[in-house]
């Protein structure tokens, strides 16, 4: 909804599916109903208590931060107060009116709602978003998808996981999900007897594989087959993980942090002494809740009926440790339906932090827990989606930055005098020549280099998922970082240049690089060159150009060159092969090259080098225009 709002506000047209029958359900479950909505604190309190990749989260956070949420949602008509803890609730108390704003304010900007309509898969061409499959069927074109479907935790609210697997089909990696802000199961069954429990002033302390990793002091739950309540939810936020991993874990319960064990010791013997005759479990209500009693006196090894006068020293000392150190073991988290969060997610290593972007398929933006961020409880976890989402929704304005750089899309048959072209134009006007054929035999540097079998295609997919490609340009010649290494002066040999031709037919390969080839057109000035630039890597290039030539003129200059480097070569052949090789491109299965009806068709057969130039300038001038 807030994407939605977002995105609206910047003028997009939008679209929101939902596919239930109402707009916002976990909403109306939040806050016990409240809606705990934000909690009103800076970004850097906020940044203490996010729990998984906080950085990730700086500039979704400075696009709406915690206090211009509040503002937005009271300029929506929410009113809104703050508790205890920087709690913001609806002054109402109903979560119910988040929802209503929300809706409102969308239909007021003209935001379509499709409710009781599941997406069921996202369509992508070359990388980049072209729309969304239905479960009815239906396929919903469009310019841009924000997903926002929530994570797995409370799936009667329609947060069933499906955006995992939309970004698991686009490449994207997921990290390990958990069940996170749930209570804790134990091995130890006799919390039944006190479900219900609540422990104020507690201080536990969690002790995993022998080690001390959390004190606190704060509330606890005893629930039918466990503990919750507030700590126990911030310590399953950290730990959900190493539980989960079956990591020996006990949780130890002070239930009289104020009183070292000698002040307890003396006040046990004060009461012990002044009700000498009474039997022990009717003193110990004073000390420890009633519905503990009895378990703690089992604990202590003391029968119940004891009197007060009988108990040994050696039991008394029991007793202070159980009432000390009150240890139970955990045996696992509660599961998804009671979570108030899912850990983990699509991977932030894959979304472009700033806009929200996949980095995977170009269009489709991510937002809220989908993402793997998690926060405490307080109002931080709806904090992230309205950030997230707010942000994701500024597609607009990417797109108008997108309008305001220049593309070259330079496609043609080989020896057409692409490349000569295209270097000589972004040299010229001072834009960035794209190699991308320097990208795919970076990768194939990649895989020769970590002995990857390039004939399997889905090792060599897999492998992409390791590499990090970034071209930066040194006096405007492109070079290439592999995972931050410069590789440029290692791709040119004969054994990268077979791997790339053998890699460059795989489509998830085509498909990564794509979308990197993309994402450097949208920000800078660009010339490209290639088979499929204007059809598929940039269908939206400002500018498409169609270089030619006749295959006399072709197979004359090629020989040329042969005949100047020294080799021996018979031109009639030379004619032949560009005969055959054109053949082949314009019928190869991915990828054939097209002349698309928006390109200008430049016929060089009988211009040089200066000629083409010129041409090309002359429809750069008219676009500037
Ligand atoms: C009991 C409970 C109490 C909570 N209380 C608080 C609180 O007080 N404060 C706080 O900050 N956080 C709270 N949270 C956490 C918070 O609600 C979530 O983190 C937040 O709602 C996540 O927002 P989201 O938009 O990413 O996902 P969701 O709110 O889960 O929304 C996802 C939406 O996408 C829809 N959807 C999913 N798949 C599809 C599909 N294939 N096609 C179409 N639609 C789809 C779903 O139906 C759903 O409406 C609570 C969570 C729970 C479970």
């Amino acid at each position: 909804m807030m994407a939605a709002y977002s995105a609206s506000m910047n003028g997009a047209e939008v679209l929101l599916i939902e596919k239930n029958e109402k707009l916002g359900k976990k909403i109306y479950i939040t806050g016990k109903g409240r809606c705990n909505l934000a909690n009103f604190c800076t970004k850097e309190d906020f940044m203490k208590n996010v729990v998984s990749n906080p950085k990730f989260l700086y500039s979704s956070l400075n696009q709406l931060p915690p206090y211009d949420t509040v503002d937005l949602f009271n300029s929506m008509g929410l009113k809104t107060k703050v508790e205890r803890g920087n709690r913001v609730f609806p002054e109402s108390d109903h979560a119910s009116d988040v929802t209503k704003a929300l809706e409102k304010t969308l239909r007021q900007n003209g935001v379509k709602i499709l409710l009781n309509t599941g997406v069921k898969k996202i369509l992508d061409r070359n990388g980049a978003f072209s729309g969304v499959e239905t479960e009815r069927g239906d396929v919903i074109q469009g310019d841009a998808c924000i997903v926002a479907t929530g994570g797995l935790s409370y799936p009667s609210t329609g947060s069933t996981g499906d955006g995992y697997e939309f970004a698991r089909r686009m490449g994207h990696t997921l990290t390990k999900m958990y069940p996170s802000l749930v209570g804790l199961k134990t091995k130890e069954t006799f919390v039944k007897d006190m479900e219900g429990l609540s422990l104020r002033n507690i201080a536990v302390k969690f002790i995993i594989d022998g080690k001390e990793k959390f004190r606190e002091q704060g509330e606890l739950l005893f629930t039918h087959n466990g503990v919750s309540g507030p700590l126990i939810l911030t310590a399953s936020a950290l730990f959900t993980g190493d539980i989960a991993s079956g990591k020996k874990t006990k949780l130890i319960i002070d239930l009289k942090p104020a009183l070292t064990e000698e002040t307890l010791d003396a006040r046990i013997v004060r009461d012990f002494t002044s009700m000498s005759n009474k039997a022990v479990k009717n003193i110990l209500g004073g000390l420890v809740p009633s519905s503990m009693v009895a378990v703690v006196l089992r604990l202590s090894g003391i029968g119940g009926d004891k009197k007060a006068n009988s108990v040994t020293a050696n039991e008394r000392k029991n007793l202070i440790k159980v009432i000390k150190s009150f240890t139970l073991e955990i045996k696992n988290t509660g599961d998804y339906s009671e979570a108030v969060v899912t850990k983990g997610g699509v991977s932030t290593k894959e979304i472009n932090p700033r806009t929200l972007e996949s980095l995977r398929c170009s269009g489709v933006y991510f937002a809220g827990e989908v993402i793997d961020v998690d926060a405490f409880t307080g109002g931080y976890n709806l904090q992230i989606a309205w950030s997230t989402g707010y942000t994701a929704g500024q597609i607009k304005h990417e797109r108008n930055k997108k309008m305001k750089s220049i593309s070259i899309a330079i496609d043609g048959p080989a020896g057409a005098g692409k490349s000569t072209i295209a270097k000589h134009i972004a040299k010229e006007l001072g834009y960035i020549y794209i190699d991308t054929g320097a990208m795919y035999r970076s990768i194939a540097y990649y895989m020769v280099k970590n002995d990857v079998d390039i004939t399997d295609e889905e090792k060599v997919c897999d492998a992409c998922k390791n590499i990090e490609l970034k071209t930066i340009y040194v006096e405007g010649l492109q070079h290439v970082l592999l995972n931050g290494e410069d590789v440029t002066g290692f791709i040119r040999t004969d054994e990268v240049g077979s791997a790339a031709s053998k890699i460059s037919a795989y489509s998830n390969v085509r498909k990564f690089l794509v979308s990197l080839q993309q994402k450097m057109a949208e920000s800078e000035n660009v010339v490209m060159d290639g088979r499929d630039i204007g059809s598929v890597v940039l269908p939206n290039a400002s500018l498409k150009i169609y270089l030619t030539a006749s295959v006399e003129e072709r197979a004359r200059r090629r020989f040329k060159e042969y005949t100047e480097q020294g080799q021996e070569c018979d031109l009639e052949q030379i004619k032949k092969e560009i005969e055959e090789r054109d053949h082949r491109d314009m019928t190869r299965e991915i990828s054939p090259l097209v002349c698309v009806p928006d390109a200008h068709v430049i016929d060089s057969s009988d211009l040089d080098i200066d000629g083409v130039c010129r041409a090309v300038f002359d429809l750069v001038e008219k676009l500037k225009k």
